[in-house]
């Protein structure tokens, strides 16, 4: 029996086991399929305080893993794949194993979110991925595409420019969500060639194993072209990790948890820290912020329930 599991080991998981570390609750961290959640998938974080000449988004997480786990967090690979939320103790599976907990937070942050049409899905890991840090260096010297329209979108842009040959970044809407300073600089980047307002109809390249091009739809005039291109990058947002807990929590038609004041969820002793209820800033800084929130909270609870 635990007296706090937290699920997911992102900024948010991690800035709350060290706070309940530190509260002597011995946490235990479920760390989830994309362990370190969304900065391993990074490059460099220049906007988290304290690091005047930026970090590395894994080393951060990393280095939040280590301080957790001096305080004595315990870590556990794995998935959480169920949870009965029902009553306390509350129960998690992971595979068959069984684990209770008095109280639980809930950071399991959110994964990318895929257009959803056949052939993207048939060659993702073979051209179409949702990460140009992990797979951009890949495709040296090729032409890359990008779709979205927001600061992933441009920060993806920027950094495939290392690489590629040009990069298209491709969007819905002439208009684009990216905050100022990303967008200049990649309007800067001569390597960066826009294309709008367009949808992705088609991944080309299914037969051969790999991404051939892309069939794009202008959503003004409905013509469409094909596009070559030897990877197509997913930038168009993410989706909650929160499926397990449908119909137990209460959360909002896309999927975040709602949450009820502070960190507090709509079931006593159950917290939300991160962008698993976070739709508006999903920042590192603000995830670990709500990781201290839902650790204090969290003691608190337990402490009155003692
Ligand atoms: P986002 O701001 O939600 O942007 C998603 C983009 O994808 C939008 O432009 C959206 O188009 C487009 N989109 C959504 N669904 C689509 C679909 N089915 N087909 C085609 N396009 C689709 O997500 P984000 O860029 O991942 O950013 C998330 C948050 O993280 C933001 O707050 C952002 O500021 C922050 N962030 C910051 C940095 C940084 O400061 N360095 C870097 C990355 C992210 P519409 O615009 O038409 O809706």
């Amino acid at each position: 029996m635990h007296k706090v599991v937290i699920i997911g080991s992102g900024c948010a998981g991690n800035t709350a086991a060290i706070y309940t570390a530190r509260a002597n609750l011995a946490p235990l961290v479920i760390e989830g399929l994309e362990a370190g959640g969304q900065l391993t998938l990074t490059t460099e974080v220049e906007n988290f305080p304290g690091f005047p000449e930026g970090i590395m988004g894994p080393e951060l997480v990393e280095n939040m893993k280590k301080q957790a786990q001096r305080f004595g967090a315990e870590y556990k690979s794995g998935n959480v794949d169920k949870a009965d939320l029902s009553e306390r103790p509350f129960k998690l599976w992971v595979g068959e194993e069984l684990i209770e907990t008095e109280a639980l937070i809930i950071a399991s942050g959110a994964s990318a979110r895929w257009l959803g049409i056949d052939s993207e899905q048939k060659l993702i890991g073979h051209g179409v991925s949702s990460c140009a840090t992990c797979d951009g260096f890949f495709f040296r010297d090729q032409p890359v595409t990008v779709v979205g329209g927001g600061d992933s979108a441009m920060e993806e842009a920027i950094f495939l420019t290392k690489f590629a040959s040009e990069v298209a970044l491709v969007h819905r809407r002439d208009e684009f969500r990216a905050s100022k300073i990303m967008l200049d600089r990649a309007e800067n980047n001569q390597k960066i060639k826009k294309i709008t307002p367009v949808m992705i109809d088609e991944v080309l390249g299914v037969e051969e194993g790999e991404v051939k091009g892309v069939r794009l739809r202008n959503l003004e005039t409905d013509e469409t072209w094909v596009h070559e291109t030897a990877a197509l990058f997913l930038a168009i947002g993410h989706i909650p990790n929160t499926t397990i807990f449908k119909g137990q929590l209460d959360l909002d038609s896309e999927g975040y948890i709602v949450g009820k004041g502070g960190a507090r969820t709509s079931i006593e002793g159950v917290f939300h820290a991160g962008d698993v209820e976070d739709r508006i800033y999903r920042q590192a800084i603000t995830a670990a912020g709500a990781g201290c929130k839902a650790a204090i909270e969290s003691e608190r609870f337990l402490a009155d329930h003692e």
